[in-house]
């Protein structure tokens, strides 16, 4: 078994920012979860699938190949053999991948492969689940969070240095909806863990962050 660090929490915490460092400073994989889901969703879009229907949606779980490897150090996603990763952050891929995470069938899907990176490397992987669900044995857990505000405010930052238009107050419905459909779901719901370290990221610099979650693990 691999050295296992579960980050947790929801969209816009910074999971992926601090959990990249943390891999470089410690020497880990970093394992993103939710780049999976969406990869997956991409499958769903590119089919004409709606989130909604879950038949449609479980039918065409059965026609998708998700794999993970690594370039320099990079995580790279393929569907179907094909490297979907430069197409993975759009709004509309994080929204089909959010609605259809609650759906069984896909999570049932990701599910070994995430357990089986874990098993023989040490990983700091990040998700919703990974803590509570996914690996309940690792060595750290953490759940991060931040308010909704702080939350909406960098991805605001975020797209406005890309020279994308957006609406803060947009952004901020959209992070209130993904939270409440993570933390209501049936299966797996987004919950922090008993034995996780809760770290609320609103006032502190991503350093801190890091050199507090550093300070957990071996
Ligand atoms: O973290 P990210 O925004 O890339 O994840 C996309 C979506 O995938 C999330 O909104 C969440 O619903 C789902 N997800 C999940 N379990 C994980 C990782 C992501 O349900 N372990």
């Amino acid at each position: 078994m691999g050295y296992n660090v579960a980050i947790d929490g929801p969209a816009g915490a910074g999971k992926s920012t601090i959990a990249k460092l943390v891999a470089k400073e410690k020497g880990y994989i970093y394992v993103d979860t939710g780049a999976m889901y969406r990869g997956l969703a991409i499958h769903f879009l590119k089919k004409g699938v709606r989130a909604e229907d879950k038949d449609a949606v479980t039918a065409a779980c059965k026609d998708a190949e998700v794999t993970i490897a690594y370039e320099n150090g990079v995580q790279q996603v393929y569907l179907n053999g094909e490297n979907v990763t430069s197409m993975l952050r759009t709004e509309e891929v994080g929204n089909m991948a959010s609605r259809t995470s609650a759906i069984p069938a896909v999570r049932e899907k990701l599910l070994e492969l995430q357990r089986s990176l874990a098993r023989t490397q040490d990983v700091i992987m990040d998700g919703r689940d990974i803590g509570t669900n996914i690996l309940p044995n690792a060595d750290v857990k953490i759940y991060l969070t931040a308010s909704v505000e702080t939350r909406a405010k960098r991805r605001y930052d975020e797209l406005r240095e890309k020279g994308e238009m957006c609406d803060l107050e947009s952004i901020a419905h959209d992070i209130r909806e993904r939270d409440a459909r993570d933390m209501t779901r049936e299966i797996a719901p987004l919950k922090q863990a008993e034995d996780a370290v809760l770290l609320d990221s609103s006032d502190m610099t991503v350093q801190e962050v890091v050199d507090t979650i550093c300070s957990y693990c071996k």
